[in-house]
């Protein structure tokens, strides 16, 4: 265990998809940065040996980044939690939630913190904290989002816990769209997906391409309104009027009847309507099914896929390798966590990210 009085701990989520999890120690005080469960579901961080907390800081709202606000209590010294207006407004309300920018600077207990908007889902945000050199924690990020605004890092970062996904992955976002449009044209065609992140984005793609036949269940529906109004500030410009139109046009899903575009949550088809579409379709020869996130071991989805009900069409919600290089070359770090990946990327990565030292040791000395 680190003795330095600057330390970054990798609680969860560096070395093996799982649960985000990570604790800054500077300053004298001890933040929390990001408190996820799984995948796979039910999966939570190892909060042992932790002790006592002074904050928590959410990077976005998906369930893998603060699925376990539950873990926060008297043993953690119950924390205030720091979050964008967007994630704050979807967490539960016995917490003492404080303000942060979707993009600029504010204090945290007299540390300055520089957020900016990550490109992957609404009111999420990168964080940057001026101490130790500077320490970067991207949360999840993409640069090709065509719905979600990114705003580049920019602040000098000598630690950088980067977002990595995708691992050693490399292709552009208009590749996915390549393989998802025969799909898409055939049709009826069900897309499981998540409602605050690829969902909205995917269901824009297809309707900015011509297509009006778009169905949506009520956690897409009530996404898409959010977009247009109180999540606006997550959008990237010049798209508004986009999605005011799409929330407009999209209709509910007949599940007596597929047709067109399906769009449900959960993703993985282990909950609401896309558990219940599901369940009417599985062992149907219409409508067709593609995944387009990470496929969870032990979920609906894995098994449709496994057995060829379903198809499995990536849609980039993460860096890519060269995003993740390009970030790198920016901020010139002298260490990178690569973080959300397998163990085995790492000398790959190591080898792109140099001379940044690429390291997965769960303490790093700041
Ligand atoms: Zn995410």
């Amino acid at each position: 265990m680190s003795t330095g009085l600057s330390s970054l701990r990798l609680i969860s989520g560096v070395g093996a998809k799982g649960p985000a999890c990570f604790v800054l120690q500077a300053a004298g005080r001890r933040f929390m940065l990001d408190l996820g469960e799984g995948p796979p579901p039910g999966k939570l961080p190892e909060l042992d040996g932790v002790g006592s907390l002074d904050a928590l800081i959410l990077s976005h709202g998906h369930k893998d980044h603060v699925g376990a606000l539950s873990l926060l209590g008297k043993k953690r010294g119950a924390p205030p939690v720091y979050a964008t207006a967007s994630v704050a407004a979807a967490l539960p309300k016995n917490l003492e939630v404080r303000p942060l920018p979707i993009s600029g600077s504010t204090e945290v207990l007299g540390i300055t913190v520089t957020t900016g908007r990550n490109g992957h889902a609404p009111g999420g945000v990168w964080l940057h904290f001026a101490v130790g050199g500077g320490v970067l924690y991207t949360g999840d990020w993409s640069a090709e989002s065509i719905l979600y605004a990114y705003d580049p890092p920019a602040k000098p970062a000598a630690t950088a816990l980067l977002d990595c996904s995708y691992g050693g992955y490399d292709k552009p976002i208009a590749e996915c769209w390549r393989e998802l449009a025969p799909f898409v044209e055939r049709g009826p065609l069900l897309l499981p997906v998540p409602a605050n992140g690829r969902g909205p984005e995917i269901a824009l793609e297809i309707f900015r391409r011509g297509f009006s036949e778009i169905f949506v269940d009520e956690a897409m529906r009530d996404a898409l309104a959010l977009l247009a109004t109180s999540d606006r500030l997550s959008l990237r410009a010049g798209i508004a009027e986009d999605i005011t139109r799409l929330a407009a046009a999209a209709k509910p899903i007949d599940a007596s009847h597929p047709s067109g575009i399906m769009l449900a949550a959960s993703a993985d088809g282990s909950s609401s309507a896309t558990a219940r579409l599901l369940a009417a379709w599985e062992h149907t020869s219409e409508p067709a099914i593609v995944f387009t996130g990470y496929v969870t071991p032990g979920t609906p989805a894995e098994r449709l896929v496994k057995g060829g009900r379903g198809k499995f069409v990536r849609w980039n919600v993460h860096p890519r390798l060269s995003d993740v290089v390009g970030l790198v070359q920016a901020i010139k770090p002298q260490t990178v966590i690569p973080a959300f990946c397998d163990r085995a990327q790492l000398p790959l990565l190591a080898e792109k990210l140099a001379p940044a030292r690429a390291t997965m040791e769960p303490t790093i000395d700041l």
